[in-house]
């Protein structure tokens, strides 16, 4: 098979900045990612880390915060990645964890799996939910994140059971696992944390905008400790080393972003305000992404490269 389309994996992690150099704290600084610190040439992923050009990928300090007083929060965050808006701005604060009205309408006028759609273009929300969160949106009882509701407005479905099995989708935690913890699965897939990152880039290399939203991270932000830090954030770096392996530098740009600190300060449980980090890999990434400077500047940067 030739894949001579461009297309970008966008790998949203939900709630990780740039932080201290303390290990008590930051689990960035508690151990070593090979993977992650040659994405950023070298470096740990932290608050002294400078924009760097490595030989593969560009690693860059990004605002969260876009000129709005207060923590970024989760669905105005998400809502600038995907719109390419400064939606803080716009709606005049930081607001989360799941779009209000206010978002909502403004994913629904534009975001960018609506314009990859209207440019005739494949994309695709790579990680799977369970039957029950499905029943959750479906009665009211839960909201979409604000990446699910623009997946929602594009006309394109949210996968689930099914993609597990067929290995169509990836579980939030990559290779499977959680999927058989925490929810009684005993024959979906498992796969190792490299093989896990393959299979991501594998999938998203069947459409032209493919995105993979991890929060887990969050998660441990807000209650987690240090020990699963560290264990998720060495699971990440093993994915990414499956990712990396088998990525198409040449027509491909795959970008690690996320929409606000949290798990970098586990010295308390709420959102930070510090910079997150934006990692764009592939052949184009200077053409095309090398002005990010906040948020919303992720969609026009992919807009730029697949010419939407
Ligand atoms: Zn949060």
């Amino acid at each position: 098979m030739t894949r001579s389309h461009r297309h970008i994996l966008l790998i949203f992690m939900d709630g990780i900045g740039l932080g201290d150099d303390n290990p008590d704290c930051n689990p960035f600084a508690a151990a070593e990612y090979p993977t992650l610190s040659a994405l950023a040439g070298s470096q740990r992923w932290l608050k002294s880390s400078q924009r760097v050009n490595t030989t593969r990928s560009l690693f860059i300090p990004t605002d969260p915060r876009m000129g709005v007083p207060g923590k970024p929060q989760s669905a105005s965050g998400q809502a600038a990645i995907i719109t390419g808006r400064n939606i803080p701005a716009l709606i005049g604060e930081h607001y989360g964890p799941r779009p209000n009205q206010a978002i909502r309408a403004l994913l629904a006028e534009d975001n960018f799996f609506l314009r990859a759609v209207r440019a005739g273009k494949r994309a695709a929300l790579i990680e799977g939910y369970p039957p029950r969160r499905h029943e959750e949106i479906a009665s009211g009882k839960a909201l979409r994140a604000s990446y699910q509701e623009a997946l929602h407005q594009a006309g394109l479905p949210m996968f689930g059971e099914r993609e597990f099995y067929s290995g169509d989708a990836l579980a939030v935690d990559w290779t499977g696992e959680a999927l058989r913890t925490y929810l009684g699965y005993t024959d979906t897939p498992l796969y190792s944390p490299y093989e896990a990152g393959q299979k991501m880039v594998e999938i998203a290399q069947r459409y032209d905008f493919a995105m993979f939203s991890h929060w887990l991270t969050d998660m441990i932000g807000h209650r987690g400790t240090m020990e699963e830090g560290v264990q998720l954030l060495t699971l990440f770096d093993a994915v990414m080393a499956g990712a990396l392996d088998a990525w198409d530098d040449e027509h491909g740009l795959m970008i690690i972003t996320s929409d606000h600190g949290n798990m970098e300060d586990l010295s308390h449980g709420k959102h930070t305000e510090n910079d997150v980090a934006t990692v764009i890999v592939g052949l184009h990434r200077e053409t095309c992404a090398a002005d990010i400077r906040t948020l919303a500047d992720i969609a026009p940067a992919m807009a730029r490269f697949l010419t939407v």
